[in-house]
């Protein structure tokens, strides 16, 4: 029987949508059947005819999961969907398993399997076309950049008119990860004067390559894996010093500074707010109800301040492009599911350095390292430690380390 792939109706307020039909296409050739619950991508443009015209069938919402042996989504799910979930079914999205740690233990308990995107070890050569984190902060950055240019009040280019000469804007972006790079880049490309800041000094050479010149506090700190680390209450304190000079030199604010699993980062305080130019605009890209980069800056949000400067919380930026957002969305997913497939079959390696750590939970066990740490687990490997004695003592090495290849329901 072939494996059957849905994608469901986002909530309200989310207009991406996990498969695009161009994606759907490509997995009906390989033979999957593809269920596309009816208006799914109506808010990314993509009428159910688009689907059908790709091999969809265009079916209720019901169906849509009850039939699915993998349901892709961009955010996690409702009750109403989890609620008729049945063992052996995955889901595979955006899920908060890190924060919400309830949702993860719910599905454990129904024995459905949880791939969860932000879970993702990005720095396999081999996740990077399922990475989702990075696809959907490059489309962040893009508008975040658009936005600001919009609801700023000047030029953002500078303009040399028989009226008069208008200086460039000066933009500010404030963490230069993935989706900060971008927005530099679409910054300039509308002839901004950008500078960009972040705390790890690697970050240089990306902002420079990109024309815009790098700004450096004394406060440095890279952490695990390529991210930043958190910082204590006095380097943080003195980083937000150091930069409060910069953003009051700047016309328009971009933050996008994260740490994974934890608060993001204050990086402009309520007096930095307070001093900045009467119209600047600052957008949040971290700003959701966990708090964000700007002070008072409230989610989905925007305030003006009694000084005149904007704070708009930009959490959604992705979804506020829709039709783009979803295509490479829809390709992270197809990555995915391609890895997952053998034979026709979804087969989950628990053992797998990507398919492991991306599997909240699979068959009711929780398997991602990151989750287990946050409910407090104890490591599904405490034998690497012991492969290292094995490997001094071959003698005393079982067979626990053959890779244990288990089969998903389709
Ligand atoms: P992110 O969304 O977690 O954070 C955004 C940026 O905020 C990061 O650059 C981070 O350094 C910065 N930041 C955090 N705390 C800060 C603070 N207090 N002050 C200033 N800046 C702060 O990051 P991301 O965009 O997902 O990327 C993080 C890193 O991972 C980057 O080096 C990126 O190039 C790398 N990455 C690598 C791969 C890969 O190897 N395939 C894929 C994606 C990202």
């Amino acid at each position: 029987m072939a494996i059957t792939i849905s994608a469901l109706k986002e909530a309200p307020g989310e207009n991406r949508v996990a498969l695009s039909p161009d994606v759907v296409r490509k997995l009906v050739k390989s033979e999957y059947q593809v269920l596309i619950e009816k208006d799914a991508g109506q808010q990314a443009f993509y009428q159910d005819s688009a689907y059908t015209d790709a091999g969809a069938q265009v079916v209720d919402r019901k169906t849509a999961i009850e039939k699915a042996s993998l349901i892709a989504t961009i955010d996690q799910p409702g009750d109403d969907v989890v609620d008729h979930l049945q063992a052996g079914q995955t889901l595979l999205g955006l899920l908060a398993s890190l924060t919400d740690l309830e949702f993860v233990k719910k599905l454990a308990a129904k024995k459905v399997n949880a791939m969860a995107f932000e879970l993702l070890p990005r720095t396999v050569s081999r996740a990077q076309t399922m990475d989702v984190l990075s696809s959907q902060a490059s489309v962040a950055g893009y508008k975040a950049a658009l936005l600001a240019a919009d609801k700023f009040t000047r030029y953002f280019p500078m303009m040399i008119t028989a009226a008069g000469t208008a200086k460039p804007t000066k933009v500010l972006v404030l963490g230069t990860g993935v989706a900060g790079l971008q927005a530099i880049g679409t910054a300039k490309r509308l002839g901004a004067m950008v500078s960009g800041y972040d705390i790890r000094p690697a970050s240089r050479g990306e902002v420079e390559s990109l024309g815009a010149t790098f700004l450096t506090t004394s406060v440095s700190a890279t952490g695990e894996g390529g991210y930043a680390r958190a910082l204590t209450p006095e380097e943080t304190a003195q980083q937000q010093k150091e930069l409060a000079g910069f953003i009051a030199e700047n016309d328009v604010i971009i933050t996008t500074a994260q740490v994974p699993g934890r608060r993001p980062p204050l990086l402009v305080t309520q007096d930095s707010v307070d001093n900045a130019k009467p119209g600047t605009v600052f957008i949040d890209l971290a700003a959701s109800e966990l708090g964000g980069n700007v002070a008072g800056s409230k989610a989905d949000d925007t305030v003006t301040t009694p000084n005149g400067a904007q704070i708009i919380a930009a959490g959604d930026m992705a979804s506020q492009l829709p039709a783009s957002a979803s295509d490479m969305f829809a390709k992270n997913v197809q990555a995915v599911i391609n890895d997952v497939t053998k034979d026709g079959e979804l087969v989950f390696d628990v053992d797998d350095e990507v398919v492991g750590e991306l599997l909240a939970t699979y068959q009711g066990e929780i398997i991602s390292s990151r989750v287990r740490s946050a409910m407090k687990l104890p490591d599904r490997h405490p034998a690497k430690a012991e492969d290292a004695a094995d490997e001094a003592h071959p003698d005393a090495a079982d067979d626990s380390s053959e890779k244990s290849k288990t089969k998903g329901a389709d």
